[in-house]
This record gives structure tokens, sequence and C-alpha cells, in this order.
């Protein structure tokens, strides 16, 4: 039980990563939110979890919306140790391509998810945070390694690590620590919503990418949220775990 007594918000906790993360949580002993905008799926990842969780709708690019859902877990638990910035990813009907293919429209909103939502997140969490909270950005390995027509988001990634790395000097005096986990390739719904019909062959061309010889599950990245959630990873602020099966070490 690493994380008796603590209260979390996992933003798009109920699908793929998020849910992954949730669930780990949940094992450990916290309670808290799950965000997303779908309320079918949020039900059914609260009624999965067993209700230490409640869920919470809510769209991570409207401020307003992120102002709620901080408010409101702090009203139901009286305080929040923990938040994972997960909400991100496919913008569902906006082109994720090549320069010649992406229009502003397609940029701004991928900008707006990837990047806008995770700083604006934090913001409007920490009028709500204990000090010795953890912060956990979900970037990806996108932000270290090329993948083509992935050039915008992988941009947005990679400045999610920076974020990670500059938002915990800023918040050292409130002993809030904030580090970021970077996810390599994870099984979950994100492949249908990128590649309808061609998910599971995509995922398997993954694999010869990976020297673990798997692709990851949403529990391997919500095994290492634990960690950095908590007070066993005291010590680590502003720095990056990345949970790849080795993918990044390769060329
Ligand atoms: P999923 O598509 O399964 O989950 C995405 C989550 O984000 C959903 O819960 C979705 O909820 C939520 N979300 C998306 N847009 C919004 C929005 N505007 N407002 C609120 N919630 C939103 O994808 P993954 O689990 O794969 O991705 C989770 C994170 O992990 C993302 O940040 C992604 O970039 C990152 N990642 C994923 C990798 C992978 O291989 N799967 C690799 C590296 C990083 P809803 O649909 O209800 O809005």
């Amino acid at each position: 039980m690493r994380l008796k007594d603590k209260v979390a918000v996992v933003t798009g906790g109920n699908s793929g990563i998020g849910l992954g993360i949730a669930e780990a949580f949940n094992k450990e002993g916290a309670r808290g939110a799950i965000t997303g905008r779908n309320q079918k799926t949020i039900d059914i990842a609260v009624q999965q979890l067993g209700g230490n969780f409640i869920g919470l709708g809510g769209d991570v690019t409207n401020l307003n919306d992120l102002e709620t859902i901080f408010k409101t877990t702090f009203e139901k638990f009286g305080r929040i140790d923990t938040v994972v910035v997960n909400a991100g990813g496919v913008v569902e009907g906006s082109q994720m391509g090549s320069i010649t293919e992406t229009t502003e429209s397609d940029y701004d909103q991928y900008m707006a998810l990837n990047l806008k939502s995770v700083y604006f997140t934090v913001q409007k969490a920490l009028p709500y945070l204990n000090e010795g909270s953890s912060i956990i950005l979900i970037g990806s390995i996108a932000g270290h390694r090329a993948a083509s027509g992935m050039a915008v988001y992988g941009a947005a990634k990679a400045a999610v690590i920076s974020l990670a790395k500059g938002l915990s000097l800023d918040l050292l005096e409130r002993k809030i620590r904030v580090n970021v986990l970077s996810p390599g390739t994870i099984d979950t719904p994100v492949f249908d919503k990128f590649a309808p019909g061609a998910a599971a062959q995509i995922k398997q061309l993954w694999v010869n990418h990976i020297p673990a010889g798997r692709i990851g599950q949403p529990s391997d990245i919500g095994n290492a949220a634990v960690f950095l959630a908590s007070d066993e990873s005291s010590f680590i602020l502003g720095t990056e775990i990345i949970a790849d099966g080795g993918m990044t070490n390769i060329s």
C-alpha cells in the first residue's frame, strides 16, 4: 500500500495508459478522480476501479473545466497529493501528418491538447496541492525519436519533457515535485483512433523495434507512476523516466 491515504487526479483516466495508472494507484491504496470527455467510458472505468475513484467529465483544453476538476476533487476528498497529466495523444478529426498536409488548425489543436493543456492542468491544480505533492507529466519517446508524420506531436512531447524540468524549479519553494514519465509503444485504444482497422498490424510492426520483445502494457506505465507518486521517489524531481522496453537505446 505505497499510496495509502494519497488522493490522485488522473486526467484521461478512462482509457489506455491513464486507466492503467489509476488501476495501479488503486491497488496501492490511493483514492481520487479520473477524468475524460466520454461519460460512458468514465462510468465503466469508475466501476472497474471499485469505488475508490470518482469520474469527472471535462475537456483538458478548457481552463474552466480544469478548474472544476480540481475544485470538485478537493471538495470531495479534502486534499490532492498527486496529479497525473496524461490526457493527450490523437486529436480526433484532425490530421497528424507531414508538413505538406498539416493545416494551421491541425497544428493548433495538437499543440492545445499535447502541450498547452499540460501547462494549464498543472497551473489549475496548484491551489489544491499539498506540500510534498507529486506531479507526473506523461511525455513520450516521440519527444526523443522522430517518426514520420509525427513532427508536431513529437515537438509537443519534447516540450513536455522540458516543462517537467522548468516547472520543478518553479515549484521547489512549495516542495512539489514534477517529473515526466515517457512511455514507448503501449497497447491502448490510441492505435484504433490513429489507424482504424490496422491497429493489430501496426502494433506487430512496432514489436520488431522493441528490445524487450513485446509491446508495453498500461500496467507497465502504472507501475512506474506508482513509484513517482510515492514518497519512495522524494529525491527525484525535474527528471524523466522512460518506460519503453529499451527502444530509445537502439537506432
Ligand atoms: P487513449 O486514446 O487510450 O487515451 C487518451 C485519453 O486522453 C483518453 O482518456 C481521452 O478521454 C483523453 N483525452 C483526449 N483528449 C482529451 C481532451 N480534449 N480533454 C479531456 N480528455 C481528453 O491513449 P493513450 O492511453 O495511448 O495515451 C495517453 C497518453 O499517453 C497521451 O498523453 C499519449 O500522448 C501518451 N503516450 C501514448 C503512447 C502509446 O503508445 N499509447 C506512447 C507514448 C505516449 P476522452 O476520449 O474521454 O476524452
